[in-house]
């Protein structure tokens, strides 16, 4: 678990995102990935779907959050589930 070559995701925390209804067409940004996770960064955070809990964000570092919203705008990402997924536009953990 401490083979820094290998991070478990056991060193990772998890943070289950809010599942939203389906946006009306155009109201939001909605990323649609053909695979997942959508977003792999350097950090230790992974965003998990709030409904079947697949990872949707792999390792994501505070500075790199901005990276997963538009205009500091939530982007919502659609999982392999059908669970829209809110990625929260101002990141709640430090
Ligand atoms: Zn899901």
């Amino acid at each position: 678990m401490t083979d820094p070559h290998h991070p478990s995701d056991a060193a990772h925390r998890r943070v289950p995102l809010r599942v939203v209804p389906e946006p009306e067409p155009g109201s939001r940004a909605v990323l649609r990935p053909g695979a997942l996770p959508a977003f792999v960064g350097n950090g230790t955070t992974d965003m998990v779907c709030g409904q079947c809990g697949t990872v949707l964000v792999r390792g994501i570092a505070p500075e790199e959050w901005k990276l997963v919203t538009i205009d500091g705008l939530p982007v919502i990402v659609l999982c392999s589930c059908g669970g829209f997924n809110e990625i929260p536009a101002i990141r709640p953990i430090k």
